[in-house]
């Protein structure tokens, strides 16, 4: 049986939300999401050298950290929405 997919790209276009499950396995569902290298080559040497410690700092404290944020707007919301409830 094929997987459902469901495929919504970042409105500012940094990233890719990917949502599917198999028909036949109606309580589960993989939720991915691909960034984009563009953004990352486009930071200069210190700002990414900056925002990977950051990130190791927070992991290394335990604090809460925030990988990727995918912002959604207009008819990718309505699919989402769609997308979940036919789950
Ligand atoms: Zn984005």
């Amino acid at each position: 049986m094929n997987p459902k997919r469901l495929c919504l790209p970042c409105s500012c276009g940094c990233s890719v939300l990917e949502a599917s499950y198999w028909e036949d396995e109606e309580d589960e569902i993989f939720i991915s999401y691909y960034a984009s290298s563009f953004y990352e080559r486009n930071l200069n040497f210190w700002d990414r050298i900056k925002r990977k410690l950051d990130f190791l700092w927070k992991i290394l404290t335990g604090k809460e950290y925030q990988v990727y944020e995918i912002y959604l707007c207009g008819e990718d919301v309505k699919r989402f929405k769609e997308f979940v409830e036919s789950v």
